[in-house]
């Protein structure tokens, strides 16, 4: 199975050329030529593995050069040990018709550790099998949680090395902490004098740096990225809606081939299109919740098939889902149009005046799978506070905006479909925002937040959450934007 570009001005490549190379030439981003298709046999037989060869089997249908055994490793090497729960996504049942899907008991506590514990060994062998012989240099911009899953997931991976600049400003003391602390001997972590934006120009000015890459070159050393709109980072996440339809069959949430609803919090459209594809594939997915903040560019879309970024930007307490430009719906707009000659020129229009329309039929078909909502920042809080008082659960920022969009429309609709809300990131990641809703507030800041908020609670942290103030501190530099690329070259030596 090939991979075309989304634009289509770009050949097709195979999969491994498509995970080295992120995106496409032409601008685009690769998507499989056909989805495979699979039947009701395939998923019950899923239904009777762990997690690892679900995803392994998930996996194979998409990356036809990688043999069933490598897969097997990779999933085995990628959720194992380095997850705090033996199920890896474990599915965690609220009441008779809702279930929450946990994606967040990797290492750093986020759901992006599902993709990023995976994709640098899916990067690897790519590469191996494309006769790479120099070490890749992944360079990261982050405003905080991708930094962190992005250096554990290539933390002592052979043949890779990740330097990561953050804002110095710009991060949450934990966000801080997690990075400065990191383990590994093939990391780097610097602070930037300046805000996102500046360190992600930073980065970029250094990606297109031609006379660097020939330095680099002699060194035995090429940069890539290890960004969500990666085919690698995608493609590990439609496992997991595998899994948890399996999952919730084995707890008769639904019988098999009844369709069960998924409802996503959303950002850069990377998760939930990922549950999108398990649907054309064949599993009973019934409706996809795109479930936005006080950003809500994508419900505002699926509402009028206008996507326009022109409007204020709102920093919330769900901060992973403050996002206008919503990258991987680029690829939905391919997939349900086939027409990359139309995509091109919505992208453009994007980049030229902020906004495009799709028009009545392409609106119909993203309607026919998807709907919108969106929650505000104060009723996200009012979802955990209530979670936590009527059913014992605690959620963060935003599984709660998931949580209460699902909770609008069946008070609209009268009606319950049984429904997984998916839950990115475990509630100790935000403790302050989350000790507020359930009436707990405090002035403590940092990783003194993790042990107030399990002694509110009785919930126990996570381990690498909890011992994160009696790390050691191994990066602590900052540099100016102007000195980022020296600072890649002394790394890099
Ligand atoms: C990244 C992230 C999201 C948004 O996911 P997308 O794939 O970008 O839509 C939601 N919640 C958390 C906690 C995240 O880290």
């Amino acid at each position: 199975m090939n991979y075309v570009s989304t634009r289509g001005r770009s050949p097709a490549v195979t999969a491994s050329q498509a995970i080295i190379r992120g995106i496409a030439p032409d601008g685009g981003l690769y998507v499989p030529e056909t989805i495979p298709a699979v039947d009701m046999g395939f998923i019950s037989r899923l239904g009777q593995m762990d997690y690892r060869h679900r995803a392994a089997e998930v996996l194979r249908l998409y990356l036809e050069e990688f043999s069933s055994e490598e897969l097997e490793q990779i999933a085995a090497d990628s959720y194992g040990g380095n997850f705090d729960s033996a199920a890896v996504a474990p599915l965690h049942r609220l009441d008779g018709d809702t279930a929450y899907l946990e994606l967040w008991h990797g290492p750093t506590s986020a759901f992006k550790d599902m993709a990023l514990q995976i994709m640098p060994r899916l990067l690897t062998s790519s590469l191996r099998k494309n006769g790479e012989q120099r070490t890749v240099s992944i360079l990261v911009a982050t405003s905080g949680d991708t930094g962190k899953a992005a250096l554990e997931g290539f933390k002592d991976v052979p043949g890779t090395r990740i330097m990561v600049f953050y804002p110095r400003d710009g991060v949450s003391q934990v966000q801080k902490l997690q990075m400065a602390t990191q383990e590994g001997r093939n990391v780097n972590v610097v602070a930037v004098d300046g805000n996102f934006d500046d360190a992600q120009t930073g980065v970029k000015r250094i990606f297109a740096d031609r006379g660097f890459a020939r330095t680099l070159d002699e060194r035995g050393y090429f940069l890539s990225s290890a960004n969500s709109i990666n085919w690698g980072r995608l493609v590990p996440q439609v496992a997991y809606y595998f899994s948890a339809y399996c999952d919730g069959v084995n707890a008769g949430m639904v019988k098999p081939g009844e369709p069960l609803d998924f409802c996503v919090p959303t950002g850069n459209f990377g998760n939930i299109l990922a549950g999108w594809f398990a649907k054309r594939m064949g599993l009973p997915v019934g409706r996809l919740i795109c479930a936005s903040n006080d950003n809500h560019v994508l419900t505002d879309f699926i509402a009028t098939g206008v996507y326009d970024k022109n409007r204020p930007f709102h920093l919330t307490s769900s901060p992973s889902m403050d996002i206008l430009v919503s990258s991987n719906l680029e690829r939905l707009l391919y997939c349900l149009s086939g027409d990359p000659q139309r995509v091109g020129t919505f992208m453009d229009r994007l980049a030229a005046q902020g906004r495009y329309d799709v028009g009545p039929s392409l609106l119909a078909a993203v309607g026919a799978e998807f709907a919108g909502g969106f929650c505000e920042d104060a009723a996200a809080g009012e979802e955990i506070g209530l979670l936590w008082r009527e059913h014992g659960y605690l959620t963060d920022t935003h599984t709660a905006v998931a949580s209460r969009v699902l909770r609008r429309i069946r008070e609209r609709e009268g009606a319950r479909r049984p429904t997984v809300v998916v839950s990115t990131a475990s509630p100790f990641k935000f403790g302050a925002a989350v000790l507020r809703a359930i009436g707990a507030p405090t002035d403590e800041t940092g990783p003194a937040l993790v042990d107030i908020l399990s002694a509110a609670t009785g919930v126990a942290a996570p381990a690498p959450l909890a011992g994160l103030g009696n790390k050691k501190v191994r990066f602590d530099r900052w540099v100016p934007v102007a000195d980022m690329e020296k600072a890649v070259s002394e790394f890099l030596a």
